[in-house]
């Protein structure tokens, strides 16, 4: 029986019917521009977009160079290098994330013990040239430095899921 209704459906175009009659439906529905940049659509607190380096509100970094970022980065997009501090402290003398490899899921986030690593809302950014996409510590610093208020925001939102 299902052979036969198979059949009669290919033979028929039913499904290539059922296609054309949503692509009608959508023909004369209202249309739904948005006129980026100057309009945005709404964005979840979890959005993954460009990465940030955060600090406390002192302004000490928050990276404790622990490296479990870039251990659990699938793509290898991370590098880090430390040195300890003469306060005895252990920081990052390099991060850098290459947004080429990036595959935006979340795991660095997800693994830092101290919220210093994060995506931001931010996705329209771009490089001209390949090397533009390697973010390196000072330009990750100055994203989280930027957007701050914003990321403490969505953090704050997320926090009661964690
Ligand atoms: S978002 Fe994923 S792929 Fe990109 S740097 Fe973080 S862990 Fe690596
Ligand atoms: S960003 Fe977080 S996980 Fe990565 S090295 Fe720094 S403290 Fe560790």
């Amino acid at each position: 029986m299902n052979k036969i209704k198979s059949f009669f459906s290919t033979f028929l175009l039913i499904e290539l019917l059922k296609g054309l009659a949503l692509t009608g439906r959508y023909l004369f529905a209202r249309k739904i521009t948005v006129q980026f940049p100057d309009e945005r659509t709404p964005l979840s607190p979890r959005f993954r977009g460009l990465h940030a380096l955060r600090r406390y509100p002192g302004g000490e970094e928050r990276c404790i160079a622990c490296k479990l970022c870039e251990a659990v980065c699938p793509a290898l997009a991370i590098t880090i290098e430390s040195a300890q501090r003469d306060d005895g402290t252990r920081r990052t003398t390099r991060y850098d994330i290459d947004l080429t490899k990036c595959i935006f899921c979340g795991m660095c986030e997800e693994a830092c013990p101290v919220d210093a690593i994060v995506e931001t809302r931010i996705f329209d950014y771009h490089g001209e040239k390949r090397g533009d996409l390697v973010y390196t510590k000072e330009m990750l610093l100055a994203v989280g430095d930027k957007n701050e208020a914003q990321i403490a925001k969505d953090k704050a939102a997320d926090a009661k899921y964690r």
